[in-house]
């Protein structure tokens, strides 16, 4: 089994000062990882992040790589490993429809596989695990809003069965192993969340309207529009996940993580038309196969547990993922002629 993480930097201090034991950020090269990778070194942990590359970036936390307490591994989860780790946050799955359908094998074996190897890790070194789990879990709801005791209406056969049945026995292996071997177990139910790193062709709602209006293409609504999300801007998911993974091992979840205000596609699109001030037009494509027609958090349990509800309004998260696109696209456009 292959070995990661102890790195020269870290060795190095470990013989004249008590250091906390790493944590693992599985797909901590990601949209959400790199966030959290940040947060943790902001609050004195040694990080190691690992990643096979695959939806996730190295300039995503290339910032960080002259921190001597972070370190970044290329790791598969799908294949086992080894790392003397005190908590393992498993974030590691493609998370977008396009890019989770691309390779629907994959994604099936990086749910059940990437929780399957995260937990013998930390059987192994009596660690505490975290899992990324999703809104997915409840397929296309008929409990509206959801809660975390809703078993979900997911179409397991479907195009979009790859991720909700790979997330799914992923939470139903951490409860396995949590009553068999006692694993110290975290799951948090994301809902749809947003901000400064997204790829900008991940295919998803809030980064294809953003550079559709900042470049002026039709804004593609598929269907109708009248579908709901509910949007979360990253900053409030990344304190609710470390709220969890401080809380006592009693806080086990499953816990909805992202925020109750429900908005229709079509709203988001005028908002974002707005907010940009874009001469884009609103097109409508063909729907999107078994897409959830509503979804909502129930995040009363988020609030009793861990006293976290999010803090920034969407116009507030859409105006700073705004400037974080608008940045990108004019770095890469070439330079005028003056
Ligand atoms: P992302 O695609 O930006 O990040 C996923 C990361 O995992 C990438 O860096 C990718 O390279 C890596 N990865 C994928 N397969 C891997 C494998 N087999 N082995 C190792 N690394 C692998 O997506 P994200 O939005 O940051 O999502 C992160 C996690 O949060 C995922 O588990 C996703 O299912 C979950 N989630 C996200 C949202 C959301 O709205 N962003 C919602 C629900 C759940
Ligand atoms: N959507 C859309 N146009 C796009 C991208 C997405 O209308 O260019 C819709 C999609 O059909 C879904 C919602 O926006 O109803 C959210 O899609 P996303 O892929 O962001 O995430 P999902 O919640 O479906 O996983």
């Amino acid at each position: 089994m292959r070995k990661i993480g102890i790195t020269a930097p870290g060795l190095a201090d470990i013989a004249t000062r008590p250091l906390p034991r790493y944590v693992l950020v599985t797909g901590g090269a990601g949209f959400l990882g790199s966030h959290l990778c940040e947060r943790l070194l902001q609050d004195g942990h040694r990080v190691i992040c690992s990643d096979n590359f695959s939806t996730g970036r190295r300039s995503n936390v290339s910032h960080l790589m002259s921190n001597p307490d972070f370190s970044v591994i290329e790791q598969d989860v799908r294949d086992a490993y080894d790392a003397d780790v005190s908590l393992i946050f498993n974030f590691a799955s493609p998370a977008s429809p396009p890019d989770y359908q691309r390779d629907p094998v994959g994604t099936l074996l990086t749910g059940v596989l990437g929780a399957l190897h995260g937990l013998e890790l930390a059987r192994l070194h009596g660690a505490t695990i975290v899992q990324s789990s999703t809104s997915e879990v409840y397929g296309d709801p008929l409990q509206h809003p959801q809660q975390e005791t809703y078993c979900g209406n997911v179409n397991q056969i479907g195009p979009r069965g790859c991720y909700d049945e790979g997330k799914r026995c992923a939470e139903t292996l951490l409860f396995d192993y949590h009553r068999k071997y006692r694993t110290d177990v975290k799951v948090g139910r994301i809902f749809n969340t947003y901000g400064p790193r997204m790829r900008l062709d991940d295919g998803r709602v809030v980064s294809n309207f953003i550079v559709q209006a900042l470049t002026n293409q039709d804004i593609t609504i598929y269907g109708d529009g009248m579908q709901t999300r509910s949007l979360c801007y990253v900053d409030d998911l990344i304190e609710a996940f470390i709220r969890f993974s401080n809380a006592g091992p009693d806080v086990i979840g499953p816990i909805n993580l992202g925020n109750p205000v429900e908005i229709p596609v079509i709203e988001l699109a005028k908002l974002v038309l707005e907010l940009t001030n874009s001469r884009s037009r609103i097109i409508y494509m063909p729907a999107v196969i078994d897409d959830p027609k509503q979804r909502r958090p129930d995040i009363g349990l988020a609030r009793e547990k861990l006293g976290w509800e999010p803090r920034v309004p969407l116009r507030e998260g859409l105006s700073r993922t705004i400037g974080y696109f608008d940045g990108v696209l004019r770095s890469a456009k070439p330079a005028q002629p003056v």
